[in-house]
């Protein structure tokens, strides 16, 4: 594979951009690779600088549910740009993608538009501890809801993969106030809401987890979640930053029939354009400015350009035998993969749910970040060079998940398995 270009713009960026990214995982650091620069994209095909084609499950993160430039999502960014692209005053589309929202999620009564995951976390948080009165947070480890300071304890993405436990620069007096425990373990959840229940404003979890890999929740665990915070006053916080729009339509929270307060959403809400939002109980959502006390802004919230794709996405993956289908085409992935690793006798553990997607590279069985770190992470920087030399870009960090969109045909995840099969043999 040809890297020359991509190179040239990596030296480049690194004297002008710390590590040569805006966002720390890009830097492919943790698998010893030099980042690929993106020429341009279409359907499931990325083009790189160098003019090399790979066909891609990272999806910018997640958001590209439906593949990159679906000819409806840019049709509406189009015809914004005949609009103006920011006003900084209400337009139709925000208040258009709210009740689309409000209208898949059952929990979801009030909704408020941000700029990133990052935003949507920090704000439902704020506002969970200003309804409460409390301060304490309860986090898993592993779980990983964007880099506000309270988040970052024991947090998974980027934080996993440098292993640098928190940040400097993040206050003990902020993070005193966040205890993590370890994902799925209910013992330790029921001790320690029996002990401090009280002082809970608010338990956050990824209710599917993929910022340790992909990990899912086990039986009984989010409703364990449900049924304590409720007991002791504190306000539950799904993260469906990912999940949300991506495991179902509804969510985790519809799949499993979970309704958490409060839910952060991100990623496919925007269309690939940065958007977030926070959203939950009316009550709850009352307190925010100006309808409230708890105070929350954004000059480009709402912004028409990125409310135009997310509700072009919105709308189409709302079509009937949507998700179906794509679980379909990412049960046939995953049960390539796990094929090719069992006929190359290498130990991988994987599953997926909806078109979100994990393999480890241990005997498992994952149910934690503890269990996921057992993963053989040698193995796993392998396999990722040898399937991005074939044309497969992954996201190049074991604690990550991956995903599959609806412009993923039978001929690309055909592809991606035979690569498979010949890079596990070389394993
Ligand atoms: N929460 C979850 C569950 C996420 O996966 C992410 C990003 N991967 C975030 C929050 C933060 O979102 P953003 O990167 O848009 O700030």
């Amino acid at each position: 594979m040809r890297m020359e270009r991509s190179q040239e713009l990596f030296q480049r960026a690194e004297t002008c951009i710390p590590g040569g990214v805006n966002s720390p995982v890009r830097a492919c650091r943790s698998v010893g690779a030099a980042p690929l620069f993106i020429e341009r994209a279409q359907g499931a095909w990325l083009y790189d600088a160098d003019g090399n084609a790979l066909i891609d499950y990272v999806g910018s993160w997640g958001p590209m549910i439906l593949g990159h430039r679906h000819p409806v999502v840019e049709d509406a960014i189009r015809r914004v740009l005949e609009r103006g692209v920011s006003f900084g005053a209400p337009v139709d589309l925000e208040v258009a993608l709210a009740e689309k929202v409000i209208s898949l999620v059952p929990s979801v009564e009030m909704i408020r538009m941000v700029n990133s995951g990052t935003e949507a976390t920090m704000s439902a948080l704020r506002l969970a501890r200003g309804f409460t009165g409390r301060n304490v947070l309860v986090k898993f480890d592993g779980c990983y809801h964007g880099h506000g300071d309270s988040f970052l304890v024991d947090a998974g993405s980027g934080v996993a993969t440098l292993n640098i436990p928190g940040s400097p620069g993040v206050p003990g007096e902020v993070t005193r106030h966040t205890l993590s425990l370890p994902y799925n373990d209910m013992d330790a959840f029921r001790e320690l809401m029996a002990a401090r229940g009280g002082e809970v404003a608010a338990v956050i979890v990824e209710p599917v987890a993929g910022n340790m890999g992909f990990v899912r929740p086990r039986e009984g665990f989010l409703s364990l979640l449900r049924e304590e915070t409720q007991k002791h006053g504190a306000l539950l916080i799904f993260d469906e930053v990912m999940t949300g729009f991506r495991v179902a339509l509804g969510g985790v929270q519809g799949l499993f029939g979970i309704k958490p307060d409060l839910s952060t959403f991100g990623k496919i809400i925007g269309g690939g354009l940065p958007v977030g939002a926070y959203g939950g109980r009316r009550d709850i959502m009352a307190h925010v400015a100006p309808m409230g006390p708890v105070y929350q802004a954004g000059t480009l919230s709402g912004n028409p350009l990125a409310m135009a794709a997310g509700l072009a996405t919105m709308e189409e993956i709302s079509r009937p035998g949507f998700y179906e289908n794509l679980e379909e085409k990412t049960l046939k992935l995953v049960e390539g993969l796990a094929a090719a690793a069992k006929d190359a006798h290498i130990p991988v553990c994987c599953d997926s749910i909806g078109s979100m997607f994990g393999m480890f590279f241990t005997k498992g069985p994952v149910h934690s970040f503890a269990d996921a770190k057992t993963s053989d992470l040698m193995r796993f920087n392998a396999y990722y060079a040898g399937m991005r030399e074939k044309c497969i870009y992954l996201a190049p960090s074991q604690f990550e998940a991956g995903f599959v969109s609806m412009a993923h045909g039978s001929a690309e995840i055909e592809a991606t398995i035979q690569a498979a099969r010949s890079v596990m043999k070389t394993l």
